[in-house]
């Protein structure tokens, strides 16, 4: 009801596509001109509608992966093969294409760059896409905030905005960034491939002492096995945030 509320007042824009950028064989970023753009904040996300010419429509939620910038928002979008909505953004929009989107949406998922408590992301395959938002947002503001990221992923091949997340991380601004993965590893990887569990956690996250925000983000199963090991290791449950973005078990 609360999110029917607030839908309410949200009215469909045209956007349109000024540029389009593979992040990995299956994913690519969408850029988009929106005209009055209300701004956003990092780690919301849009509505995204598409309508046939018969007249059919349906409408899919995508994270917003860009810092808040004027009347430009920039999607990830990671192709799910049967999918309805996610190979037509994906594989078919083209520069110059209108697309109709509704936001920003969400309130609880964000990062206000005011805290200065450490923050602790962690994402599951496009899980990462509003964390990145967030990353971006910090540099944008030239905020020192000290920010680790464990991204997990199926393998190297599967990582969006590796160059960005290496300077970022290599700049000396306080960013580490972590690669988990499930699948695959590169040659002499330090750790077999495997899911995201208490003791990788326990070495490469925020101690509970430290008092981290969290944000965790990426398919159902992923989201709540992270969060329910962050509570394990002592977190405080209202310091954890989630955005689940699929039924998936969790296959990243
Ligand atoms: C708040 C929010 C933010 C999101 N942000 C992003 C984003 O930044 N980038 C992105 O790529 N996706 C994101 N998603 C997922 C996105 O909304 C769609 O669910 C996804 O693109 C699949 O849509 P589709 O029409 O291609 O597949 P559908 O036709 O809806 O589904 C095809 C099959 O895949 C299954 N499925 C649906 N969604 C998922 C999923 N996420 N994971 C695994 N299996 C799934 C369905 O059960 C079905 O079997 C987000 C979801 C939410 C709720």
């Amino acid at each position: 009801m609360a999110r029917a509320t607030v839908l309410g007042r949200l009215t469909w824009r045209v956007a349109t596509v000024a540029a389009v950028r593979d992040e990995t064989s299956s994913a690519r970023t969408i850029v988009l001109d929106v005209p009055d753009w209300p701004g956003h904040l990092a780690g919301q996300h849009v509505d995204v509608r598409l309508t046939a010419p018969d007249g059919y429509s349906t409408q899919r939620s995508y994270s917003i992966a860009s810092a808040p910038e004027g009347n430009r928002l920039e999607l990830t979008v990671d192709v799910l093969p049967d999918g309805e909505v996610s190979p037509y953004l994906a594989r078919v929009l083209s520069v110059g294409d209108p697309l109709e989107i509704r936001g920003p949406i969400g309130g609880w998922f964000v990062w206000d760059p005011e805290k200065p408590e450490p923050v602790q992301l962690i994402g599951g395959g496009s899980g990462v896409v509003p964390l990145m938002a967030m990353i971006r947002a910090r540099e944008a503001g030239g905020a020192q905030t000290p920010f680790r990221l464990l991204y997990s992923a199926r393998g190297p091949e599967t990582i969006f905005y590796r160059d960005e997340l290496r300077r970022s991380s290599e700049n000396g601004s306080g960013l580490s960034v972590t690669y988990a993965y499930t699948r695959e590893v590169p040659q002499d990887w330090e750790r077999p491939p495997g899911r995201v569990d208490a003791s990788l956690l326990a070495q490469i996250t925020w101690a509970p002492e430290q008092e981290p925000i969290s944000f965790v983000c990426g398919p159902t199963g992923f989201v709540e096995t992270v969060a329910d090991l962050l509570v394990s290791a002592g977190h405080d449950p209202a310091r954890i945030r989630t955005e689940r973005f699929g039924p998936s078990g969790g296959g990243s």
